[in-house]
């Protein structure tokens, strides 16, 4: 692979520090002989940086400045692809990109960047839990590990930056692109300036939706234990879909495609149907988008990718919590008079 050789180096370094960045009179490394892990407290110069990407010397990054965060990342510390290919999945029903960054030694790293003027931590971090929290890996661990710096976390933990030149070249530190069956992407520094970022109004509404701020807040569309459903003849559907399913499939849709699809597939699949019958089902119901703008409608391919994807674990959730169900939502739903306080 090439990390490109059409940047000057200041460009990199200007790039590089753009993403991984955080307390800039600080930072962690390790010897490179011994493995052992050391804190330096020196400036972060060009020159620390510099070293990082020429593979001399790493660069671990201590991202909580204050409160706020350019960067939040959770840390799937074994080599199975599956549990970060699901928090990916997961982060983009919720509209939040986030990449995979196969780490130096063992495992990923999922990368989610934020707002160039820093977000709150404890709310990506929130989020990011939550995310963990929907595909069952709460266990894992997520960089900044403190909502803010105070008398007791004076600098907090540093997580290594991607990109150490050393291990490059080895396909390690660097980001991988699912487009192209997760090897790592040709330019790593073309990856880097198409990253999007999330705002924190994103996180907020995600915080909101799902009542993650409050005691008690649940996983997103699970009702709560214990409070009886209560069918009501406007809410029963063919399938037995909930009212956002029926609406989407009758309706079709303008935007989120592949996302409502997904979600279709999973309500669908709950009703029993087979696999075969709910690509044919959602191919007619592709036929109904009117996607927005340039977009075009989702394809057949894209479909069964959805499809699979639904039928390939036990899905549960209804996705209540998720935006682009919540748009199509019914206060008659059974599910919504389950829930306590104001809809989701
Ligand atoms: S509560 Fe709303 S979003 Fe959830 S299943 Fe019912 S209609 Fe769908």
């Amino acid at each position: 692979m090439t990390t490109n050789t059409m940047k000057t180096t200041a460009e990199k370094i200007g790039l590089f520090r753009m993403f991984f960045t955080g307390l800039l009179n600080v930072y962690g490394t390790y010897d490179l002989v011994t493995g052992r892990a050391r804190q330096v407290k020196r400036a972060v110069t060009d020159r620390v940086i510099l070293a990082h990407l020429q593979g001399k010397q790493p660069y671990g990054v201590y991202l909580l400045v204050g409160d706020r965060i350019r960067a939040v990342v959770a840390d799937f510390d074994i080599d199975d692809l599956g549990p970060p290919m699901d928090f990916l999945a997961s982060a983009e029903r919720y509209g939040l990109a986030a990449y995979i960054e196969r780490s130096k030694s063992k495992g990923y790293h999922v990368w989610m960047f934020l707002d160039e003027a820093g977000v709150s931590a404890a709310k990506a971090r929130l989020v990011v839990r939550h995310v963990l929290e929907e595909i069952g890996q709460l266990n894992t661990e997520v960089f900044p590990k403190h909502d803010r710096l105070d008398t007791r976390t004076t600098y907090g933990n540093y997580i290594y930056a991607p990109l150490f030149g050393a291990l490059v070249t080895k396909g390690r530190t660097v980001f991988l692109d699912p487009r192209r069956g997760l090897t790592p992407s040709a330019d790593q520094w073309q990856f880097l300036e198409e990253v999007v970022r999330v705002k924190e109004e994103r996180l907020d509404e995600i915080i909101e939706i799902n009542e993650l701020d409050r005691p008690n807040g649940r996983a997103a569309g699970l009702p709560r234990e214990g409070i009886p459903l209560r069918p009501s003849d406007k809410t029963r559907s063919v399938f037995g879909l909930p009212p956002c399913a029926q609406r989407m499939l009758t309706e079709g849709v303008s935007d989120y495609q592949r996302v409502r699809c997904f979600r279709l597939a999973v309500q669908l699949k709950k009703a029993g149907l087979p696999e075969d019958l709910v690509v044919a089902a959602l191919n007619a119901w592709a036929a109904k988008n009117r996607p927005t703008g340039e977009k075009r409608v989702i394809t057949e391919d894209e479909i069964l990718a959805q499809v699979n994807g639904a039928y390939s674990r036990d899905y549960r959730s209804c996705g209540c919590g998720d935006p682009t169900v919540a748009a199509y939502c019914d206060p008659d739903c059974p599910l919504q008079n389950g829930r306590p306080g104001k809809p989701g």
